[in-house]
């Protein structure tokens, strides 16, 4: 189905626009919503680029090291989240010098990507992360589509193609452990916590350095929040951070698109067909692929 992102979010603003038309006055958010949810602080003033989050995310991922690890040269390149890359560092030049901005799930109080599923393989968890149930994915990605920060990336490399991104560690935080990446961070750029006591904490560096942050904590209100909250010493919108989401949450939208559009209705019955017939083919290769390595194993054995 040929629906692009552009597409996707002009619909989803008609669509949208009627469903926020629809809502009970009373439907205000509370002050902080998810306060009580696991959210990250990147302070970009204090990020290095030294890229140790980076590998940390690999290694508890179990992914590839990083491209050009200790290399100076990758920052010459823009990068962006891959299948097997979760987390990024860019250098972004800024006025009087450069910043670098760690990227990576946003994981979203109300995640667009969660409520475009029409599978429900993508779950909000009370505690903060959005997990990822790799039994129930479809494969239609819609949840990049809906995803108004760019992040879940599907294998189309893979045999048995799903989708990938940024888990917010959910594994490590069940442990009460913090996120691999924010553990090894050496300068403190990265600040684990609740939610609401860090925009508080957010809050009082900017209000107790006048003068070296700007008055903005990004993510505490963009898209109705998000758990990585960022703030920095120059605007936000400078370092790649989308300016132009607005503070509703695109889970309506997203739900919206997929509820009342009659293109999507009509074509829907044919859509799932597709997805059916693409599932069952994907799980039959990845079972081929995984006897043929059983296989030559077999053979190396009795070599
Ligand atoms: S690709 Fe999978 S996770 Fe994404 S919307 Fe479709 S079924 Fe849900
Ligand atoms: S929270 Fe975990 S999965 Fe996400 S970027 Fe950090 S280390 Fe990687
Ligand atoms: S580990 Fe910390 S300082 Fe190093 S690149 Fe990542 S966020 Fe920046």
């Amino acid at each position: 189905m040929n629906l692009s992102r552009r597409t996707f979010f002009k619909t989803c603003g008609a669509a949208g626009a009627a469903t926020l038309a629809a809502r009970p006055a009373d439907a205000a958010p509370s002050a902080t919503p998810g306060a009580e949810m696991s959210a990250v602080l990147v302070d970009t003033t204090r990020c290095i680029g030294c890229r140790a989050c980076e590998a940390a995310c690999g290694e508890v991922n179990h992914l590839p090291a990083p491209d050009l690890a200790g290399e100076a040269q990758v920052f010459e390149k823009r990068r962006t989240t891959a299948p097997a890359v979760y987390t990024v560092v860019n250098r972004r030049e800024v006025a009087g010098g450069e910043r670098f901005v760690k990227t990576q799930c946003m994981h979203c109080v109300e995640p667009a990507c969660a409520s475009a599923c029409p599978a429900r393989a993508i779950e909000k968890t009370a505690a903060g992360p959005i997990i990822y149930h790799v039994n129930r994915c479809l494969g239609c990605r819609y949840c990049m589509l809906a995803c108004p920060f760019d992040i879940p990336r599907f294998e189309y490399e893979s045999a048995a193609p799903y989708i990938r991104k940024c888990t917010f560690c959910a594994d490590r935080q069940a442990e009460g452990l913090e996120p691999a990446c924010t553990s090894v961070c050496p300068t403190g750029a990265l600040t684990f916590g609740k939610r609401a006591a860090l925009i508080e904490e957010a809050r009082e560096r900017i209000y107790h350095n006048p003068g070296e942050y700007e008055r903005h904590v990004y993510g505490e209100r963009e898209v109705g929040g998000t758990s990585w909250m960022y703030i920095s010493d120059r605007p936000l919108a400078q370092l790649g951070l989308p300016s132009h989401l607005g503070t509703t949450p695109h889970t309506a939208l997203a739900q919206g698109a997929l509820s009342v559009v009659p293109l999507i209705i009509t074509l829907w019955p044919p859509l799932l067909m597709g997805i059916y017939t693409f599932s069952k083919r994907r799980e039959a290769l990845a079972h081929e692929h995984a006897e043929s390595i059983r296989g030559s194993h077999e053979e190396d054995r009795h070599a």
